[in-house]
């Protein structure tokens, strides 16, 4: 059966894709490597502890066994690690001493069932950062080639924030803000007082409604959002794009197809099917369309394409640049302070909030004054100790049992989130003896970070232990750990876009330069990749490039 369009994944860049196609007529197959979820079955966000097996301390034999890469993401807990890969069906490679974390989540959905929802613009201190600094190359558009777009996704998906005005992060089109707790009001205000306005901490701006929005309801503050959301209050691809797209009667979803690769015509130098291997059966079946969009991740996108080659293309489909796979970036944590702040002993919250506080960028912003290039942002936030702090205490009793039965002090956490640099030398290959549980070829991954991202990294310790400092925080304790890139999950540039063919994969409108009926609009797309959490901006890409393909089928190019 043909198709007028084909999209690869079903998660946060899928569903955007199969929502806007589909609803400008196109006739289109969404191709998911993993299973259907249905959230009344699958949702485990109000499944309290004492009625899961262990209680929420994880089957850890199992995770160690199944899932020793995934069960190091926060995020990855009893309930939640089913929407997280098999490490042991799904390996990967990395070189000795260079770690990798490769999170991924593979059902219809991908990982928009388990994001943390901080959504943040880019601005044009991120478009214009690599033209600036002479580094790789500059991106082909523009912040103001994305704001329409910006403010499209947004009245869709629905983002909560505060407005500040800032440059360096323009505003969303926002519902209104979550509340910030007292002891972050008291950070909040100091930050005010002793910074001048350079440094502003407000609410993160999340993907999550704070009141009734097209169709959805208010979130009500349960709290684990990796769980899944049956009021569907947070923006996931199941919650919001795919049941649009659902709606139109265009869209074919078929889960258990994993795309193994694509063909090539070489006279009309179109991609003329897609082939699949069906995870359940096992057989290979070949699709067809008049445009392919890509949307199975950064690394997974480039895969199907390092898997492609052809005579003409023999390391990877529209690979004429020799870029595809390079230029792997994430961004750089490890870096921040956790303080006590004092007062406010009578207060506690109420309900739990999904959401902490966000520190806009504020290095090398209206000038460059710090020995990095860049800067780096601070998610985090305050809370109370609870009683596990009696877990680390020691004491037997009656005194030992008043004491975890009150609460502790506030604390405050800062953590950083760095930008990385794009660097030809961090890239994914094939590796050459490895393959998945379906046979297919995995990726080889050579990533490290290097002086500038540590460099940022140790300005963050410093920096917010300032801030706690000025705050009149006690027990400031630095932070300055070690976290392997992928950590972040904010995995970008493999596939980056660009002017010229001869140095990038695909154009500014995430077509490839070599391939016009192609379409990556994945994290692989990035040129460079700012120090705010990414995936608004694969968001925007989508719908940007949804848009150009069917006006540029309407024309006939494709
Ligand atoms: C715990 C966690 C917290 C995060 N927090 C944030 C945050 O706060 N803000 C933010 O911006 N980002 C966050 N992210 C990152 C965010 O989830 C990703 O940027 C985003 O999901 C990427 O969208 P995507 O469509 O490219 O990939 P995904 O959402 O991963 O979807 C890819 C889909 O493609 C499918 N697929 C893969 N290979 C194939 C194949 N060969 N054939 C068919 N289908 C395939 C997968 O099964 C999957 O469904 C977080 C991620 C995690 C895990
Ligand atoms: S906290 Fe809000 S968004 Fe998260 S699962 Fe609960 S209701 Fe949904």
């Amino acid at each position: 059966m043909t198709y007028d369009a084909i999209v690869v994944g079903s998660g946060i860049t899928g569903g955007w894709a199969a929502k806007e196609l589909t609803e400008k007529g196109l006739k289109t197959l969404v191709l998911e490597a993993g299973r259907p979820i249905v959230p009344e079955q699958d949702y485990v966000e109000h499944v309290p502890p004492w009625e899961v097996k262990f209680r929420g301390l994880r089957d850890r034999r199992l995770q160690r066994e199944d899932q020793p890469i995934q069960s190091l993401c926060y995020a990855c807990d009893e309930w939640s690690s089913k929407f997280f890969v098999s490490d042991k069906e799904h390996p990967y490679t990395t070189d000795e001493g260079k770690p990798f974390w490769y999170l991924r989540g593979r059902q219809v959905g991908g990982r928009s069932i388990i994001w943390g929802r901080q959504s943040y613009r880019w601005s044009d201190l991120d478009f214009e950062a690599n033209l600036r600094d002479g580094i790789a190359i500059d991106w082909p558009i523009r912040y103001a080639d994305l704001a329409p777009w910006y403010d499209y996704v947004e009245d869709f998906a629905g983002i909560s924030g505060e407005a500040l005005g800032l440059p360096q992060l323009p505003d969303s089109k926002f519902l209104p803000p979550m509340e910030l707790n007292c002891a972050e009001k008291v950070v909040r205000d100091a930050i005010a007082k002793h910074f001048g306005g350079e440094r502003v901490l407000t609410i993160g701006r999340a993907a999550v409604l704070t009141k009734d929005h097209q169709g959805r309801a208010a979130c009500h503050y349960c709290g684990p959002c990796e769980r899944g959301c049956i009021t569907r209050s947070y923006f996931s691809s199941l919650n919001s794009t795919l049941p649009a797209a659902e709606k139109t009667g265009r869209m074919t979803m078929r889960p258990f197809s994993v795309v193994h690769s694509l063909s090539f015509d070489a006279r009309t130098r179109r991609v003329s099917g897609v082939r699949v291997i069906d995870a359940k059966t096992r057989a290979s079946v070949e699709f067809r369309s008049k445009v392919v969009f890509l949307c199975a991740s950064a690394l997974e996108s480039v895969r199907i394409l390092l898997n492609s080659s052809t005579t003409e293309f023999p390391n990877g489909l529209s690979n004429s640049s020799g870029e595809l796979g390079h230029n792997l970036m994430d961004h750089i944590k490890g870096g921040g302070a956790v303080g006590t702040i004092p007062g406010n002993e009578d207060r506690m919250v109420l309900g739990r909030r999904p959401n902490g506080t966000y520190v806009p960028r504020f290095r090398n912003v209206k000038k460059k004054d710090a020995a990095f290039l860049r800067g780096y942002g601070f998610q985090g936030g305050g809370q109370r100790e609870g009683w596990q702090r009696g877990v680390a205490q020691t004491g037997f009793g009656p005194e030992f049992k008043k004491l975890v039965s009150q609460p502790g002090p506030w604390r405050f956490t800062f953590y950083g989130y760095g930008e990385c640099l794009p660097n030809h030398a961090n890239y994914i290959e094939l590796d050459k003896e490895k393959v998945d549980a379906r046979g297919i070829p995995v990726l080889k991954v050579h990533c490290a970070w290097r002086e500038n991202e540590l460099a940022l990294r140790d300005d963050m310790a410093i920096s917010a232990s300032e801030m706690l400092a000025a705050a009149g925080a006690h027990n400031i304790e630095p932070l300055r750990g070690f976290e392997p890139p992928g950590s972040s999950i904010h995995e970008m540039g493999t596939a980056r876009m660009g002017r010229d063919a001869k140095n990038s994969v695909l154009n500014a409108f995430n077509q490839a330069h070599d391939v016009k009926n192609l379409f990556l609009t994945d994290g692989g797309a990035m040129v460079s990749s700012s120090c705010v959490n990414p995936s608004l901006t694969y968001m925007a890409l989508t719908a940007r490039a949804c848009d150009y393909a069917v006006q540029q089928l309407k024309k006939g190019e494709l």
